[in-house]
């Protein structure tokens, strides 16, 4: 095809695709240079003849091009979907992931029945964690901490323009907070600093991804200082990596939680556990 020729739509997506791409994220990437939603992959197909502007073609070009280097597709759109809220993204925080849909779901089981509650995100990135919260129960009080102020500007910009009221400020976990939470949940960084998988997030904060050699220097952290920091019966919500599950609750059970237990994510791998706060009577 002539050099600086329209192409349709069917030919550019066979472009991005022969250059590498799979059909999906060429499709998302095409409709996300096009101006349109994510839905709207029908409205390609019924107008794989129309043309595209040389304008549409260069930005997909480039755009392709970041995507094959193993940029985030949310990155390069700006946009990922999160327990059905669409969040703005990029490269100061990590990409929201399905997986943390079922910390979510815990959460939302232990805070179902109560009328009120204090609620806090540990290391909330992006604030997928708090807003999901505070969305399905917005007369809860939902905080949302973090030690990056660039990601603090992101969560509060997602909380804005969804209209959720969330307090976020900045925090080494519950450090220097007055107050006590029924629920304390977190998706910390809780990669080893060596694992073989961070060639393939690269692209994503670090900070938000390794913690020590083991992987668990945040998880020990949050878990020795959260006892100070629930109500008698509140809950401790982690994720954590596919192979961490009894590590951390052996962590939560010699830091005295009560039902430590684990529950599983969309792949069936156990990806979240907690536990129960209930301080024995002290003796006199
Ligand atoms: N689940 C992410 C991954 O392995 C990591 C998230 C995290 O460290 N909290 O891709």
């Amino acid at each position: 095809m002539a050099e600086g020729a329209e192409r349709t739509i069917a030919q550019t997506l066979a472009q991005s695709q022969s250059a590498g791409l799979e059909r999906l994220d060429a499709q998302l990437l095409l409709l996300h240079a096009l101006g349109r939603q994510p839905h709207d992959r029908a409205w390609l197909i019924a107008h794989d003849g129309d043309k595209v502007s040389l304008s549409v073609s260069k930005s997909i070009e480039m755009l392709s091009k970041r995507r094959i280097q193993g940029e985030p597709l949310a990155y390069l759109t700006g946009h990922k979907e999160f327990f059905g809220m669409d969040l703005e993204v990029d490269a100061r925080v990590l990409v929201p992931r399905p997986d943390t849909e079922s910390l979510v779901e815990w959460a939302l089981d232990v805070l179902s029945g109560m009328a009120w509650a204090n609620v806090i995100d540990l290391g909330t990135g992006s604030g997928a964690i708090a807003l999901a919260i505070k969305k399905h129960h917005p007369e809860f009080r939902v905080q949302g901490v973090d030690r990056s102020a660039d990601a603090l500007a992101v969560a509060a910009a997602n909380a804005e323009r969804l209209q959720l009221d969330i307090l976020f400020r900045e925090s080494f976990w519950l450090s220097g907070l007055t107050e006590k939470f029924d629920l304390v949940a977190s998706n910390p960084p809780y990669i080893a600093d060596n694992d073989s998988h961070l060639a393939a997030l690269a692209h994503e904060p670090k900070q938000a991804l390794t913690s020590g050699v083991d992987g668990l220097d945040d998880i020990r952290a949050i878990v020795a200082q959260s006892p100070d920091y629930l109500q008698p019966g509140g809950w401790l919500l982690l994720e954590h990596g596919y192979d961490q599950a009894a590590a951390v609750r052996q962590l939560l059970a010699q830091s005295s939680f009560l039902q430590v237990q684990s529950r599983k994510d969309l792949a069936g791998v156990e990806r979240c556990s907690g536990g129960q706060w209930i301080p024995t009577p002290q003796c006199v």
